[in-house]
């Protein structure tokens, strides 16, 4: 079986869902599921709906209380009061929270199992990525880290090295909190800067516990407003040489949407066609340094219409071995029910028009003048020594 990708899925995860005012709909998961059906990709991978994480598993990085705190707010959202972050604007409570929280943590952890024990090579749970749950409490629209709670599974099944890499707008700070003072985990966030977005941190000289897990943390902090060409020459100036010395055993990424121009909660400017650039250059990586072990996993995006559904279907198109091209058309099936579900149009092409996107390389050098370029420096100055690496 090994080398076939896995899909995680069970339609219950939909139920993740903070109310219609909220934007993390779950319709972008619904569409998302749609289109990797309308393109016949559920057909090339398998598609594994894995058990709800428990209880013993949340402990891996969940606080007793926290997970206690859920349950409550889970039965009866009204008692919600803001503690833990639950009943807040960003993580209001509803009913069945801890279970479809739990439900969407299982498929990551699931995914993380299947790719340890060779069941298959890749393995892709887009309604996961939810990467600013910390141990001990919501934040950000996430409950229950799955990212988190899949590395740690890794880790139990005996995993020595795992790169986390995070390329969601905003910092992947609750995988960074969980794994700060372990070696064993190389996390690595390229995000909009802290300056001018949630979570606020995420600097460069956030590096990991002192001590042996010295340099196991790596911020790349990008001024608002990055566009394509600064966005993936960024994460070629710092990813592969990071992995290239850690060698995972596994690859973790996170592709929240958001760096997308349309999306509406950030100041990036970033098309599709990159983001496909960066899925595709994640894929190569595990290949190259972590013997194809690849769980990839979705995160933010709230152009839910526009932009989350095709980002993720190129995403696991990718982890299929069957690469959509830009160019292509969008099924019009898919187009139709787009527009009955959400009186909205849907995009007509699985391209932003920007393939191919170019880029110049770090090696060949760099304008110590320019804010893109400053950024990068910031983070290989601040992490690379720590690894043995030159600035
Ligand atoms: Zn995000």
């Amino acid at each position: 079986m090994s080398g076939r990708a896995q899909l995680m899925w069970d339609e219950a995860v939909t139920g993740y869902d903070f109310g219609p005012e909220h934007p993390m709909d779950p319709v972008r998961l619904a569409l998302t599921r749609s289109l990797v059906g309308a393109f016949g990709l559920d057909r090339e991978v398998e598609v594994v709906a894995a058990k709800r994480a428990g209880d013993s598993t949340l402990r891996l990085v969940h606080r007793e209380d926290y997970v206690d705190a859920v349950k409550a707010a889970s039965a009866d959202p009204a008692s919600a009061d803001g503690s833990y972050g639950l009943g807040t604007p960003d993580d209001p409570a509803f009913a069945g929270m801890h279970e479809v929280s739990a439900l969407i943590a299982g498929q990551s952890v699931g995914a993380a199992e299947a790719v340890w024990r060779g069941e298959a090579l890749h393995a892709v749970n887009f309604a996961g990525g939810l990467h600013h749950a910390m141990p001990g409490s919501a934040s950000g629209f996430c409950i229950y880290n799955d990212a988190s709670l899949a590395i740690a599974r890794l880790l139990e099944l005996g995993a020595e090295r795992i790169a986390y890499v995070d390329v969601d707008v905003h910092h992947g700070d609750g995988v960074q909190a969980s794994f700060w003072d372990d070696p064993r985990v190389l996390t690595i966030s390229m995000h909009e800067h802290p300056r001018t977005l949630f979570p606020q941190t995420g600097w460069p000289e956030e590096t990991g516990a002192a001590g042996a897990a010295e340099g196991s943390a790596v911020n790349v902090a990008l001024p608002a407003g990055t566009g394509d060409a600064g966005w993936v020459r960024a994460f070629h100036a710092v990813v592969p040489e990071l992995l290239a010395e850690f060698r995972p055993q596994v690859l973790v990424t996170q592709h929240g949407a958001d760096t997308h121009f349309e999306d509406p909660l950030a100041h990036l400017a970033v098309s599709l066609d990159a983001q496909r650039a960066v899925q595709v250059a994640c894929h190569e990586l595990a290949h190259s340094y972590a013997e194809g072990r690849w769980v990839a996993l979705g995160g933010g995006g709230y152009a839910v219409v526009d932009v989350v559904p095709r980002s993720w279907t190129h995403l696991t198109a990718i982890a299929a071995g069957r690469e959509i091209e830009p160019a292509e058309m969008i099924p019009e099936a898919w187009r139709q029910e787009v527009f009955a579900r959400t009186r909205q149009l849907a995009p007509a092409r699985m391209s932003d028009g920007r393939w191919p996107v170019s880029w110049a390389d770090w090696s060949e050098g760099y304008d110590p003048a320019d804010r893109l370029d400053q950024a990068v420096l910031a983070a290989r100055r601040a992490a690379f020594p720590l690894r043995g690496l030159l600035p």
